[in-house]
């Protein structure tokens, strides 16, 4: 029960962001971290008076300055750019500075970018295991070079290599885990972000039928294990139909809105609010809460419709609204308690609308 209500509450909290821009959006972060490592490299570089490499890491530098810009505009082809630039970046940097200076190293990290949202996303297995070969191969052709003396490391000085080789190793082990978090982070909105769409009603915003239905299994799981039983709401809007004639279909979603609004607004916390149907509402009681006050707080949030209007396009509609509830009762399912709701709704139908039965 309290699972379910925490996953309801981090959906809710959950930022609204497309999906298609989340990936660009967690790209922004991978982005970041590698413009920064080339910028460290660059200066690092720089201080130790080695023109060649610190001239190489400023262009990967400026290359991620300029997708950081273009990042919106140029995703996939950001995407591949930066798979390329580290491979590039490796490779260049093991054979000038030495295998002592342990740059390939960051090939690991390779493995890992093979994850990243858009490369992932065209990749089957065989591709990512071509991709995780490749990078193994390059690796040990590097090192059959330096087994065989093919280096120039002349360039770069032998006392600061042990430095140079802890640096690296650290800022490995960094971009490894900066790869991994951006993954996980991605996949973990993604699949909140698809949670609520498929838990949410899109017009109203309330929870939707599929929702109010685990709901109501869990509220009947735990009346089975405490025998409290909860209640239940029906709430029709009366000759809905005619609004919708009248007003227009745009006006008619918008009293659909508005009265979604009142009954977040004005149920007792603990409620549960959801759209059933077209017109219809279905309001779940927890046990805790006894149905004769359940029944006046309805009527109240009627009384309250009645008297009030909702503003659409400049035009004041009037509505009135009919309810149905019941309490749970032993054995019955998800469907008997609302099918028991909805015959009391009948009833205030039948007897004039605009009223509560239960
Ligand atoms: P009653 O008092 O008996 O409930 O009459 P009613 O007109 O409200 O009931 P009926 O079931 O005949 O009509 C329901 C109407 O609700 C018909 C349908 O066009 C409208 N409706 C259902 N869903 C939507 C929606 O999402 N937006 C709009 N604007 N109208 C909807
Ligand atoms: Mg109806
Ligand atoms: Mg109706």
């Amino acid at each position: 029960m309290n699972n379910l209500m925490e996953r309801f509450k981090l959906l809710k909290d959950n930022r609204r962001i497309s999906l298609e821009s989340r990936a660009k959006y967690v790209s922004l972060d991978v982005d970041l971290f590698l413009m920064i490592m080339s910028g460290f490299y660059t200066v690092f570089y720089l201080t130790k008076g080695i023109w060649f490499l610190s001239i190489f890491c400023g262009i990967t530098f400026i290359i991620y300055l300029i997708f950081l810009w273009l990042l919106e505009d140029h995703y996939d082809g950001w995407v591949n750019t930066c798979f390329i630039s580290i491979l590039i970046f490796t490779i260049v940097n093991t054979l000038f500075a030495g295998w002592q200076a342990g740059f390939q190293n960051f090939l690991f990290s390779e493995v890992v970018a093979i994850f990243l949202p858009n490369i992932r996303k065209n990749s089957n297995v065989g591709k990512i295991f071509s991709f995780a070969t490749f990078f193994a191969i390059t690796y040990f052709v590097l090192f059959i070079l330096f087994l065989n003396n093919i280096d120039f490391t002349y360039l770069f000085p032998a006392e600061g290599l042990n430095r140079l080789y802890i640096i690296n190793t650290v800022a490995t082990f960094f971009t490894i885990m900066m790869f991994a978090f951006v993954y996980s982070t991605h996949s973990e909105r993604r699949l909140n972000e698809l949670s609520r769409r498929a838990d949410f009603d899109e017009l109203t915003k309330l929870y939707n039928r599929y929702a109010i239905n685990q709901m109501l299994e869990t509220y009947i799981e735990e009346y089975n294990e405490r025998h409290k039983p909860f209640s239940v709401a029906i709430l029709d809007i009366d000759f809905f139909k005619k609004v919708n004639d009248t007003y227009g279909h745009n006006a008619g979603d918008d009293v659909l809105k508005g009265v979604a609004k009142i009954l977040k607004k004005y149920t007792k916390t603990g409620s549960t609010v959801g759209r059933w149907g077209g017109e219809e509402f279905i309001i779940i009681a927890p046990p805790n809460i006894e149905t004769h006050k359940f029944v006046r707080d309805l009527d109240t949030i009627r009384k309250y419709i009645n008297s009030g209007e909702f503003v659409s396009n400049g035009q004041r509609i009037g509505v009135t609204v009919s309810i149905g509830v019941d309490r749970y009762r032993e054995g019955w399912g998800a469907k008997e308690i609302v099918d028991a709701a909805d015959k009391n709704l009948y009833r205030a139908k039948e007897t004039g609308r605009n009223k509560i039965v239960y």
